[in-house]
């Protein structure tokens, strides 16, 4: 695996590759990896061959600086496993490289998908997002992006920044990867308490529950039942929304929408847990 930690090297090295007629596959990543991460790097890996990994904690989406310091950044074990994952780049920046002095950010309309569910908690997140991803995206030009679908609000706010600039990239959401027992995996499982991780099982359970009541009952009361399951098992909410999957409002009537999602973030032990579940509707949109 080639390693590059500037953009010049990087790029002269894909110009080479693309003269090869290979196609590229991109996974931007924070590192930290885990087996959600190594699951879109087969991903694109299976659709290309030529596979890049990004590993950069990006500070322009953070909002708290504490939080930006605490991110794991465990390089090496991180390099191990994407050369047992056969990756062929790695793409390591520093800060430096990816927001040089020149650097004009990408300013978009989002169009509101950015104010409800994560954005309420993290204003300014998807905005520091979209700039690191555009960036990446101008440096790399790869022919496949792969994101998760366990952050379902950035990948479809990523669909938006591609089509609204007509970007020549073809976005593939990838299923969420999660533990024996239901957990979505997280690079901030491992701060929870043995307790907590105990409890944490509930939120997948929960989702599960959610998608088999959304044929049964209507769409409010799903959310209910949902709310009172996490709350009886004592997990702070911090939101729980039934959506349309594309435009990312709330909607209580399966009808109103083509694609619908459950989407929550609790907090347990002090750790912010995400996860999802599409209640209707094909993903690859
Ligand atoms: P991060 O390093 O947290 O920014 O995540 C990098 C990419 O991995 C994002 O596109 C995430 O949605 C994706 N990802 C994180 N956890 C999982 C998981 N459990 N299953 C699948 N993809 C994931």
């Amino acid at each position: 695996m080639y390693i590059f930690k500037t953009v010049a090297a990087l790029q002269a090295h894909l110009n080479e590759i693309r003269k090869t007629h290979q196609q590229i596959g991109f996974v931007p990543t924070m590192g930290a990896l885990h087996q959600g991460h190594l699951s879109l790097v087969d991903i694109a890996r299976n659709k290309h061959n030529y596979t890049v990994v990004s590993i950069f904690v990006n500070p322009t989406q953070f909002g708290d600086a504490k939080d930006l310091d605490h991110y794991p950044r465990p390089i090496e074990s991180d390099i191990f496993k994407l050369q047992q994952q056969q990756c062929d780049v790695l793409f390591w920046p520093e800060p430096s490289e990816i927001y040089p002095k020149n650097h004009k950010g990408c300013k978009i309309d989002l169009k509101g998908l950015h104010l409800n569910m994560e954005g309420a908690f993290r204003p300014g997140h998807f905005e520091g997002v979209v700039e690191v991803v555009k960036r990446l995206l101008d440096i790399i030009e790869p022919d496949t992006l792969v994101m998760g679908q366990k952050d379902y609000q950035q990948c479809a706010i990523i669909r938006h920044l591609i089509k609204s600039l007509q970007l020549s990239v073809n976005l593939i959401q990838a299923p969420i990867v999660r533990e024996k027992d239901g957990l979505a995996m997280s690079s901030r499982n491992i701060r929870l308490s043995p307790e907590g991780r105990r409890k944490a099982v509930r939120l997948s359970a929960t989702l599960f529950q959610a998608k088999k009541n959304a044929v049964l009952m209507p769409l409010h009361q799903v959310k209910s039942e949902a709310i009172k399951s996490l709350n009886e098992a004592g997990i702070a909410i911090d939101y729980f929304e039934i959506i349309d999957g594309l435009q990312l409002h709330s909607i209580d009537n399966f009808e109103q929408a083509d694609l619908v999602a459950a989407c929550t973030t609790v907090n347990i032990d002090g750790v912010r847990l995400l996860d999802n579940i599409i209640l209707k509707g094909n993903k690859d949109r």
